[in-house]
């Protein structure tokens, strides 16, 4: 399937194909992704939403070669036409940074608490680049302006900065590179809602800006509203739904989706009743028959037991249940 975005926006710079993504376990094997196909469009902003476990990091770690122990046993990965599994280790060192960039979601582990941020842009953009240090020093300050903090603050220790700054200074790190995709692993855990909402804007503006395609992988599909630009709802280590933003929100059509915002405290709405999920995703080892939400979904029936819903749709809105295709 093709999942398009909207307006001009319509070049893909990723693509997953039928991408199978195996764990070893005590077990037995783990498909943490199983035979999903994505396309990551240019210069959009995908938010990559699903409860914790169902391969949403896995997937897009995958855009970094970053899965061990897990491996790659099915499909293809592809940035700008690149397959990513036939990189060696030299190509791929050059490839992560200059192509690919992560933000990953504990600031304080990322950044190193005896070094100056001005020191740990520097030392990062020596390290996979030509530049010198004082090329790449000249450009902190405007790093550092870019995800609004004072450049002042480049001489600072890390635990001289509130929580919301640490995380800014991990997102103007992985733009060093001119990174042409940004991936945002739940950068927003841990931080009040103030804050949350200050680095998702920020994260927005930088695509604006930038034009930098900008993935951020959650579990809470509210911080979406208003900035991501399309919607891949995962389940279980599939795909279920994607769509436009606004839509997939206003009405969305796979239940899961509809569990997930149930799940959301409806602010201002005068009511605080917040609906879980009922149950627990399944077991990856060996997963249900069909439809591996049928165990959860309110609205199983026969079939939904014995056959798996492909994802289907027009390549823009595409769900993955038999209400929708019956
Ligand atoms: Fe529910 Fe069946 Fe749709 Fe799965 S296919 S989400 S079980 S209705």
């Amino acid at each position: 399937m093709s999942a398009g975005g909207s307006g001009d926006m319509t070049q893909p710079v990723a693509r997953f194909e039928d991408l199978v993504i195996t764990y070893p376990s005590a077990r037995g094997s783990l498909k943490a992704v199983d035979g999903v196909t994505l396309e990551v469009v240019k210069g959009e902003f995908l938010g990559l939403v699903g409860e914790s476990g169902c391969g949403k990091t896995t997937l897009a770690l995958t855009l970094l070669r970053m899965n061990e122990p897990g491996k790659v046993t099915g499909g293809s990965v592809k940035v700008e036409g690149i397959d990513l599994l036939s990189l060696d280790a030299d190509a791929l060192r050059r490839f992560r940074w200059e192509k690919v960039a992560m933000v990953f979601q504990a600031a304080m582990n990322t950044l190193d608490p005896v070094k100056t941020v001005e020191s740990q842009i520097v030392e990062t953009i020596v390290q996979h680049s030509q530049e010198t240090k004082e090329q790449a020093r000249a450009k902190v300050q405007g790093l550092l302006e870019l995800v609004s903090i004072d450049p002042a603050r480049a001489k600072s220790y890390p635990h001289e900065l509130s929580g919301g700054m640490r995380q800014r200074v991990v997102i103007a790190l992985a733009l060093c590179l001119s990174p042409d995709i940004l991936i945002a692993d739940e950068p927003t855990t841990a931080l009040d809602v103030v804050v949350q909402a200050g680095v998702m804007r920020t994260l927005k503006a930088l695509q604006a800006k930038l034009g930098v395609t900008t993935i951020l992988i959650t579990h809470d599909i509210s911080i979406m509203n208003g900035t991501a630009d399309r919607l891949a709802i995962m389940y279980a280590g599939k795909i279920v739904e994607v769509g436009p933003t606004q839509q997939v929100i206003a009405d969305p059509q796979h239940p899961y989706t509809q569990a997930l915002l149930g799940a959301v405290p409806a602010i201002g709405s005068g009511t605080t009743v917040v609906k879980g999920i009922p149950g627990s995703p399944p077991d990856l080892i060996s997963p249900p028959a069909g439809c591996r939400f049928a165990p959860r979904c309110p609205y199983a029936f026969d079939r939904c037991t014995k056959e798996e819903p492909p994802l289907v749709g027009d390549g823009k809105d595409m769900v993955a249940c038999w209400l929708r295709t019956k």
